[in-house]
């Protein structure tokens, strides 16, 4: 249940600076995805480079890489809702 192959990771670093790279929720490569806000245009872009994956949302000045990140998750989890492919959830 919810038992899922994971590499391990290295242990957390301490935080000096927001993270802007994240783990892709396609292709589920740690730190693939890298997060880029352009806050003149509100616009925000989540983009794997291993699987191409990529997400965009409207960004408010208060928003930050993971909002973004988030916000793609939760909207993947709505899409395989959706889709009900393999059930590969739990
Ligand atoms: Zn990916």
């Amino acid at each position: 249940m919810g038992k899922r192959k994971s590499r391990s990771e290295p242990a957390p670093k301490k935080i000096v600076k927001l993270e802007t790279t994240f783990r892709c929720p396609f292709c589920n490569h740690g730190g693939s995805v890298e997060c880029t806000i352009f806050y003149k245009k509100s616009l925000g872009e989540a983009k794997c480079y291993v699987c191409s994956e990529n997400y965009s949302t409207t960004v408010t000045p208060l928003t930050h890489a993971i909002d973004i990140y988030s916000e793609w998750i939760d909207a993947c989890e709505a899409a395989n809702c959706d889709e009900d492919d393999d059930g590969a959830n739990y």
